[in-house]
């Protein structure tokens, strides 16, 4: 996900509340924090996130729920976790992901995997984004039997959020909805969150030939090429901000930003290679296949005379935009027992995926995106309580009142 501000950290330390049993939410916050699972596109700072999944599996079975463990296709070291009480055809989703971001130890004032109680808060990585929903979800849980279920609640636990949403690729390709309705508890300081900006990232590469700076027939310029790249690009632009409108968001057009290039060696030579980076966000009901072919079909519309060779690269998967309708049973529910209207927000989630697969999704959980991905992440203890109520109002709504 996308931060977009410093945090300043507090500076006195004083403990407030002691942690009792070991199976108190709390004290199970802190073993989640004290357990590393860091992901990442860098191999150095990737790891596994079966400690975390092993953990939260031992609790969920004591909790009487039936545990599915399942390893990513290409990474047997990653799992999902599916954890199911009751059965039915509808049912509630708490979904959250196992991995953090990496940390940059020299600027933390408390240990990342310290889960120290400071100020009223808990520090430590993961703590807001996002392991702390997922011990919060098994205590809501826990309080309720299978008996008193008349349609399923699901604990849904994924790998590699944070690096390449390859765990909730991986729930899509099994295809089956878990249940009628999800919460993914990432950090909205419990405001319902239905919507969001997708992103896209991709490579456009210009090979052309070179030669003596001298005669222009010598050559074939990629420099050049990429000049009449730019101008199409921001001609496509201004077509997009034009066609497409969304006053919920902050910024209400999708947005184009050239953000890196490269090219050429010497003044004196006509440039053979080129490459400019380009990131989209695109907003709800614009779909990153219709403009990944969008793109690739303008540019070699525009070069198909001129001797150049096109090529295009996605510097990641990308994540779709989300959108899930304001009459939708979850928003409403979530409206209701907060009092705040669902809103957007300016990060990617799993949701699409799991609105993809039937569900719908809304975004909503403890702690600020402002501190998260952050020196000093932290959850303030005091929003543990109504997580909890947030979450028990949920499932006795869609689990036991529901028929
Ligand atoms: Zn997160």
């Amino acid at each position: 996900m996308v931060i977009i501000a410093q945090y300043q950290p507090p500076s006195p330390v004083k403990i407030v509340m002691p942690i009792d049993s070991p199976s108190s939410v709390l004290s199970r916050i802190r073993q989640l924090i004290a357990t590393p699972s860091i992901s990442s596109v860098s191999p150095q700072f990737d790891q596994s996130n079966r400690a975390v999944i092993d953990m939260l599996a031992g609790w969920l079975e004591e909790a009487g729920f039936a545990v599915q463990i399942i390893p990513l296709p290409q990474q047997p070291d990653k799992a999902n976790l599916i954890a199911t009480l009751g059965r039915g055809p509808g049912g509630l989703v708490l979904a959250g992901h196992t991995d953090t971001v990496p940390f940059d130890a020299g600027r933390w004032h408390y240990d990342p995997f310290g889960g120290v109680v400071a100020n009223e808060c808990i520090y430590g990585l993961g703590t807001a984004d996002m392991k702390a929903f997922l011990a919060l979800a098994i205590a809501a849980a826990s309080e309720f039997a299978v008996r008193d279920l008349r349609q399923p609640l699901v604990i849904l636990a994924t790998a590699d959020e944070e690096s390449s949403m390859a765990g909730a690729r991986a729930l899509t390709l099994a295809g089956r909805p878990l249940g009628r309705h999800a919460v993914i508890g990432e950090p909205t300081g419990l405001q319902p969150v239905r919507m969001h900006k997708g992103i896209l990232m991709e490579a456009i590469r210009l090979e052309g030939r070179s030669g003596h700076s001298s005669d222009p027939a010598l050559g074939v310029s990629a420099l050049e090429g990429m000049h009449r790249v730019i101008g199409e690009l921001l001609r496509w632009r201004e077509e997009l901000q034009a066609r497409y409108r969304n006053p919920l968001f902050a910024v209400e057009v999708p947005t184009l930003n050239l953000g890196h290039i490269h090219g050429g060696d010497n003044p004196n030579r006509i440039c053979a290679d080129c490459e400019l980076h380009i990131d989209i966000r695109p907003l709800p009901g614009m779909m990153l296949a219709d403009l990944r072919e969008a793109l690739h079909q303008r540019l070699s519309d525009l070069l198909v005379e001129s001797g150049l060779l096109l090529s295009f690269r996605p510097l990641f998967a990308g994540i779709e935009a989300l959108e899930t309708p304001a009459a939708a049973a979850i928003v409403r529910a979530t409206e209701e027992l907060t009092g705040a209207p669902a809103g957007v927000v300016g990060f990617g989630t799993e949701g699409p995926y799991l609105n993809a697969l039937g569900m719908e999704t809304v975004i909503i959980g403890p702690g600020s995106i402002r501190c998260a991905h952050q020196p000093d992440e932290f959850l303030p203890l005091a929003t543990i309580p109504p997580t909890l109520a947030l979450l028990r109002g949920l499932i006795n709504r869609f689990c036991v009142a529901s028929a």
